[in-house]
Parts: structure tokens; C-alpha cells; sequence
């Protein structure tokens, strides 16, 4: 699936996401949406930030709008349950935006506040109901609600429900609600007790895992150069001059943006290849072959045509862009460091990006080494060690020019820096230098969201 229309979603949702500006589904997105769309239960293995909020939403959005009804009085449609208030609120926000063109009711039912508010929401019934499971079960037994109209339950992080001792009372709210339902059971783990409390919830259901994050972010030696929007091209031109690269897969958000890398990287002596939709796959696959045998080093690609990339050897992943949606970013990563060989992932990331760089560092739970391009003098080199530390993959051939310019003047100046400012090249050595490490046991490691309601 590479766009949201191919799963046929009525066309208010649709407008709704091309307003959130999500062009292209996550892989959880891609297998999910569909599966519930042909009625199937679904155990989705994933984690916070692979989308899976509106793998589930949008769906059900769907159901919503085109089997309309008005929801009895003291009943919804829709109960998704999650272990705590903030995501609570935060799955609400989203039906709310996935479905602001479609005419839904919708309620949040969490504990710590009080119930007067949540029983009038109730009073006329609602569409979608968005509660942590101890405040539901209160409302049930004191009538306010009732479950017995329920079409769709999904359960969101099931795995931090067990943790968080929910068993007892989803088992309960589970034997209120119709076995005529479909069922979404969504967890990032799944031990034993989820596993069982699956089979004993759902019907046959679709098993759809998205690849565990982890693994890929330790192999990957990952760093950030924030770099203004306009210096970027000189920044990757130097990337790919001063590191030694074994095979280098350089990602951009759009075509048009891989074009116009290819050109830049052409300017600076560097031959590079795009590849992406509007090439034909005979143009596709006589570049990969090429890049297989190691004649082009050199390929910028969209997240889209990558997918079709399985080549092994790539030593350098470099982000030209970030992407919007965090999990990409380990997608990409992943394209490096495989088959247990080391990989280095280097991202350019200009001043609107930084809120893309949080959201990935939150889903990869550490601070990725960062540095800032422009800002190190060249005599902050100490040049007894750049040697050997600018080039983490000496024994791959050194620093390499590819086909075209030669020995021609670098277009590193194009950044405008004063004279006698720190150099581009400089930046990026020391980038090499100093970011090995980084690991982070900060806060975010344990970020629990809200006690549980
Ligand atoms: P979730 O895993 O549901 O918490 O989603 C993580 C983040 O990704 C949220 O900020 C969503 O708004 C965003 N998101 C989800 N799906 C997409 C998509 N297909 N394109 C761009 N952003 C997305």
C-alpha cells in the first residue's frame, strides 16, 4: 500500500489525513486498516509512535460513516480501552481529527475527575468511547453505561494494562459486552497472559507485528549534524567525501528532493543515483544492479522506493531529511548494520525539523550524539587524532571521489560563513570524533504517562 486511497477509506477521512498531511501509511497502518476493514480481529504487536493510534481509527472511522446510526441512550459503538488517562485523552484527540469530517460523537470516560461530567456525556449515548478500564467498570455498575451495544473494542497497550494489574477488570468488562463484536487487541509485547487473554477475546484473529525497534537502533552508530535548511546539500557533500563509504543510502522525503540531492552532490564532484516512483523499473533496476556490484556508491532514494532495496554492505544511512513519522527513521537506519556488520547513520536536521529529532528520540528511548555543522573552528581539531577518527571505515577504501570532477574545488563555501569561521569539513570531522557514545538513561527511559484511572 503506498497511499491511504488504496484502502478505500470514505472520502472525509481521507480529507482529514491529507489535512494531517500523512501521505504514505505505516507499516502497521498498511497491514492493519485493511484486515479490520474485512471484519477480521486483529492482535497488533506494536509499539507507541509506529502509528498504530490511527491503524485502529481510521477503520473504525470508517465503519462509523458508512453504517450510521444513532447510538442508544447510555451505550457507544466504539469502547477503546487504554491503560492511562494521557493516552486516553490522546486516542480521543485522534478519532477527533481522523473524524472531524465525519459527524461522530465521541467520549472520554478516565478516573481522577469527577463522574457527574461523564454521566451526562453518556445520557444520549455516544459513537466512540475512549476510557480507562477502572472509571468504565464504575459507570457500568452504576448504571450510567451500558455494554451490551458495543460493535468494535479495541484494547491499547495491553501489555502496560497487565502491568498495571487491569486484568481482573477487562476480563469483567469483557463478559458485558456482545459476542457479536470485533475486537482489536494492540500491545507492544506479548507475554504470556496477553496471549491468553487474547485467545480467550478474540476470533480468529490476524496476528501483524511491526518490527521491534530496538534491535536495529543499538548496531547503528547514529549521529545528528544540525545544519541551516539552505546548507544542507554542501553539508551531505562533504559527509560523503569525508567518510569512507562502503555503499551510502541517502533518504529524502520527496522525488523531487532526491532529484535535486543528485544534482547538488553533481555540482560537488560526487556522482550519485536517484531512485524513486516517477523512474521506470528499468531505470530502478539497472541502478540497483549497479549499486549491488559497487560501480554507483552513491543512492538517494524516498522511503517508498527503498522499500525495494535489499542490499547488503550499505556502511552509511545519512537522513538528508527527517521523516515525520519517527518509526521510518528505524526502517531507515535498519538499511545499514546488517547481517551483523557495522553501520553509521548520520542525519542532517535543520531548525524545523527538531521536533521530528524528539519524536524519534522518545521512540528509541535515547538522545542520538549531535552536533552542530558551522559551529567548530578548524584549529579545534586536534589534528594527531582526526586521521584516524574521521574515518571509521578506513579499511573500506578511504576517502573516495567519485566519477566526475576530479580534483575540482569543493563547494563547501556555499554556506555562507564568514572568513576565518569554522569550516564546514571541520564541523563534520569533529562530528566523527566525538560522537561514539550516547546512550541516555534519562527520565524518558521509564515515561509512564499518568497513574491509572
Ligand atoms: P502513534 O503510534 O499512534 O502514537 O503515532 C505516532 C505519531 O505518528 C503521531 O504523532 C501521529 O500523528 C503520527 N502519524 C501516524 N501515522 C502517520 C502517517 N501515516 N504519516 C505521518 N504521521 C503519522
Amino acid at each position: 500500500m503506498t497511499s491511504f486511497h488504496d484502502f478505500g477509506l470514505a472520502e472525509p477521512i481521507t480529507r482529514a489525513l491529507a489535512e494531517e498531511k500523512y501521505a504514505t501509511p505505516t507499516p502497521i497502518q498498511a497491514q492493519t486498516i485493511p484486515t479490520v476493514l474485512s471484519r477480521r480481529d486483529v492482535i497488533g504487536i506494536a509499539q507507541t509512535g509506529t502509528g498504530k493510534t490511527a491503524a485502529f481509527a481510521l477503520p473504525i472511522l470508517h465503519h462509523l460513516f458508512t453504517n450510521r446510526r444513532r447510538p442508544e441512550r447510555k451505550t457507544c459503538r466504539v469502547l477503546v480501552l487504554s491503560p492511562t488517562r494521557e493516552l486516553s485523552g490522546q486516542i480521543l484527540d485522534s478519532f477527533r481529527a481522523y473524524g472531524r469530517h465525519v459527524r461522530i460523537s465521541a467520549a472520554l470516560v478516565i478516573g481522577g475527575v469527577s463522574m457527574g461530567a461523564q454521566v451526562r456525556a453518556l445520557q444520549n449515548g455516544v459513537d466512540v468511547l475512549v476510557a480507562t478500564p477502572g472509571r468504565l467498570l464504575d459507570l457500568v455498575t452504576s448504571n450510567a453505561l451500558r455494554l451490551g451495544e458495543v460493535e468494535f473494542l479495541v484494547l491499547d497497550e495491553a501489555d502496560r494494562m497487565l502491568d498495571m494489574g487491569f486484568i481482573h477488570d477487562i476480563r469483567k468488562i469483557v463478559a458485558k459486552l456482545p459476542a457479536q463484536r470485533q475486537t482489536l487487541l494492540f500491545s507492544a509485547t506479548m507475554p504470556r497472559a496477553i496471549a491468553e487473554l487474547a485467545a480467550h477475546m478474540l476470533r480468529n484473529p490476524a496476528k501483524i507485528a511491526v518490527t521491534p525497534v530496538a534491535s536495529t537502533v543499538e548496531r547503528v552508530e547514529q549521529r545528528i549534524l544540525h545544519v541551516d535548511r539552505a546548507a544542507k546539500p554542501a553539508a551531505l557533500a562533504e559527509i560523503l567525501q569525508r567518510e569512507s563509504i562502503g555503499r551510502a543510502l541517502v533518504f529524502t522525503r520527496t522525488k523531487h528532493g532526491a532529484d535535486k540531492v543528485v544534482r547538488g552532490l553533481a555540482k560537488a564532484g560526487i556522482s550519485a543515483h536517484a531512485i524513486h516512483g516517477n523512474k521506470s523499473q528499468n531505470q530502478r533496476e539497472r541502478v540497483l544492479a549497479a549499486f549491488r556490484r559497487g560501480e554507483v556508491l552513491t543512492l538517494v532514494a524516498t522511503d517508498i522506493a527503498a522499500r525495494g532495496i535489499d542490499v547488503d554492505g550499505i556502511s552509511h544511512v545519512v537522513n538528508f531529511d527527517l521523516p515525520n513519522v519517527p518509526e521510518t527513521y528505524v526502517h531507515r537506519i535498519g538499511r545499514t548494520a546488517r547481517a551483523g556488520a557495522a553501520g553509521i547513520a548520520i542525519s542532517l536536521c535543520d531548525g524545523e525539523e527538531a521536533a521530528c529529532l524528539r519524536d524519534i528520540e522518545k521512540l528509541i528511548r535515547m538522545s542520538i550524539p549531535a552536533t552542530h555543522h558551522r559551529t567548530f573552528p578548524r584549529q579545534a581539531q586536534p589534528s594527531t587524532t582526526q586521521g584516524r577518527t574521521a574515518r571509521p571505515f578506513a579499511h573500506a577504501g578511504g576517502q573516495r571521489r567519485q566519477r566526475g570532477r576530479g580534483n575540482a574545488p569543493r563547494k563547501q563555501d556555499r554556506h555562507e560563513q564568514p572568513r576565518n569561521a569554522p569550516s564546514g569539513i571541520a564541523a563534520v570531522a569533529f562530528l566523527h570524533r566525538n560522537t561514539r557514545s550516547g546512550r541516555n538513561t534519562d527520565s524518558r527511559r521509564g515515561e509512564d504517562g499518568n497513574p491509572k484511572g
